[in-house]
């Protein structure tokens, strides 16, 4: 027998995003029902690398970035446990004088958006850091970035968002969106329930862009899989966690002394069941012999990984768009409807602000953060 249930929003989709909107709508006094196909915080914000990163990000994303920052600091109040979350330090290093002039250039740029930078040279970097090899030869460094643990944080503003007032339903697939003058009606088969509300949040990940077209708003979203990989604990030799300005492999090695490290791609995995052609995969695979190149990478800039053995590797599921910003923000064609998807690989850090100001536009109709640079229509020809 199907229930039906009614509420002020209802969101599709528990990952980091959807479990904060979750709970920072509940504490703005709305009721929320929260959808999610499997478990809260199973798909990328589960199983991401925990960067909890500003630096590197464009100027446009910074006010979001620092929202997030100020929410980072009182996680434990926020969702009932620290997460593992450190303020290690994010050093970017450079391995060319192209690569340090280009950390100069965004060091200067960003400069009153409070990430206190602070430039290496080739012997500040042996200096402080003697671990590094000699492949980097500066650096920039953001000494309150960090990292924490996705797969406590992510579950957790769920839970969080269950403990004031939401209504979390898992194992409930959205199959059905019908949309009336009242609102929008949508239905999990398989949970045999249907949920009412005149606002929709569409925070399925990389599942959103099939969710949008589905109710005639199409977003331009494509599938990403990053590989990830884990050594053997090791003996300490790094506190802070490292990115490469070009790209190519970043890492930290975390209190138990695994080094965990990131960069490349897995593959798809679809399921024998796949629902169609065109729904993204449930599962990422990590390939073997890119696992092996990316350790490759990390030994060069680390020589304690040398001869070390990977113990794990793995790849997540995640949504990118065209000019790698996330989309977020109302509906060009729907009224009620708000989508926050698209997040390119980088919507952990971000992830606990995107719900505040989701709770913002449906509460108040418009965001004390700036976001104009992630509107879901900027992707639209002119008319
Ligand atoms: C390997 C990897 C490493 C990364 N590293 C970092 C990093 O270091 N720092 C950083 O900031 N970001 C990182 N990211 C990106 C970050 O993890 C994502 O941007 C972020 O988690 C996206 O959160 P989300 O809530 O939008 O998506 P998700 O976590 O994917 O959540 C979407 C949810 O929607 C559910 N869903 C989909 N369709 C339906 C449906 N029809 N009905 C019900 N539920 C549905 C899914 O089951 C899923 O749980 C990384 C990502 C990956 C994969």
């Amino acid at each position: 027998m199907t229930h039906h249930l009614r509420a002020d929003v209802v969101i599709v989709g528990g990952g980091i995003v959807g479990g904060s909107a979750a709970l920072f709508l509940r504490q703005a006094g709305a009721s929320v029902i929260l959808m999610e196909r499997d478990r809260p915080g199973s798909r990328a914000s589960g199983v991401n690398y925990g960067g909890v990163r500003r630096q590197g990000r464009p100027p446009e994303h910074l006010p979001l970035a620092q929202r997030a920052h100020a929410l980072w600091a009182n996680l434990r109040s926020l969702i009932g446990e620290d997460g593992e979350y450190v303020r290690s330090g994010h050093l970017k290093l450079a391995r060319s004088a192209a690569d340090m002039a280009s950390l100069e250039a965004y060091a200067a740029r960003v400069e009153n958006f409070g990430l206190g930078l602070q430039l290496l040279d080739t012997a500040d970097l042996r200096r402080l850091y003697p671990m590094i090899g000699d492949s980097a030869i500066g650096g920039s460094l953001c000494p309150e970035d960090g990292h924490a643990n996705p797969r406590l944080v992510s579950p957790a503003f769920s839970r969080a968002a269950a403990a004031a007032g939401a209504t979390i339903l898992d194992r409930a697939p959205v199959s059905d969106i019908r949309i009336t003058p009242e609102g929008f009606h949508v239905t999990s088969a398989q949970a045999e329930i249907t949920a009412s509300a005149p606002v929709l949040i569409n925070c399925a990940g990389a599942w959103a862009g099939e969710l949008a077209a589905g109710i005639g708003d199409p977003l331009p979203i494509s599938v990403i899989h990053p590989l990830m990989a884990v050594t053997e604990p090791l003996p300490p030799f790094l506190t802070v966690s490292i990115g490469v300005e070009g790209g190519g492999v970043y890492g930290r090695q975390v209190e138990r002394g695994n080094f965990v490290f990131g960069g490349g791609r897995g593959f798809a995995h679809p399921k024998a069941d796949a629902r169609s052609a065109t729904t993204p995969p449930d599962f990422a695979r990590p390939e073997r012999q890119a696992a092996l190149r990316l350790l490759a990478q990390g030994t060069g800039l680390f020589p304690a990984l040398q001869g070390c053995t990977i113990i794990r590797s793995w790849s997540g599921v995640e949504a990118e768009t065209p000019d790698h910003a996330p989309i977020i923000g109302p509906s060009r064609i729907h009224p009620g409807l708000f989508h926050a998807c698209g997040f390119s690989g980088a919507g952990f850090q971000i992830g606990p602000a995107v719900g505040a100001v989701l709770a913002d536009l449906v509460t108040t109709g418009r965001s004390v953060t700036p976001i104009d640079a992630f509107r879901p229509d900027r992707f639209s020809s002119p008319a």
